[in-house]
């Protein structure tokens, strides 16, 4: 898996989602998409060609079997309308913390793709701290904890978020 500078500017994000390729190659380096995926009728690998009528313009062709099948099958992103490029930056500007009333405004979005998407990304990052404890502290270790909210995994868009968050 590729390497992430420390510091992730706009200008990287910019570079690395300049073109349709450049973001499928940016989420292939870092394994949110497959490279080669085992065909789903034949078991030979997959490699990825381009298919110009879908809104993310490439599909994995199995060279053995002619199947094809989308790049986003099977992936954090199959349930999304965007573009591989919008979700990058939309993943950015959720992880700078920047209001929905601003994303939408920067990326063009609608509000209810932008919180969609943010409840989304916070959803798969509560599910992997919950999966991967980490230990705070230590003996002799004084440990501060900030309260902090932990959400149930919801995808309504919108909904009232006050009754189902649980303080900690
Ligand atoms: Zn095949």
């Amino acid at each position: 898996m590729a390497n992430l500078p420390d510091k992730i500017t706009i200008r990287n994000i910019a570079e690395w989602t300049v073109t349709d390729a450049s973001s499928l190659q940016f989420l292939q380096d870092h394994q949110l998409i497959s490279t080669n995926p085992a065909c789903h009728r034949c078991n030979a690998n997959m490699f990825v060609v381009a298919d110009n009528g879908r809104k993310v313009p490439f599909v994995f062709r199995c060279h053995t079997c002619k199947a094809k099948r989308s790049v986003l099958t099977d992936t954090f992103y199959s349930q999304s309308h965007l573009t591989l490029s919008e979700q990058i930056h939309l993943a950015y500007y959720w992880a700078s913390q920047t209001p929905v009333s601003v994303s939408e405004v920067h990326l063009d979005l609608s509000q209810h793709t932008v919180i969609d998407h943010y409840n989304f990304y916070r959803d798969i990052c509560s599910w992997k701290m919950l999966n991967n404890p980490i230990t705070l502290g230590g003996i002799g270790v004084r440990v501060k904890i900030d309260e902090s909210a932990m959400y149930k995994a919801k995808y309504h868009v919108g909904h009232a978020l006050g009754h189902q968050t649980q303080w900690v």
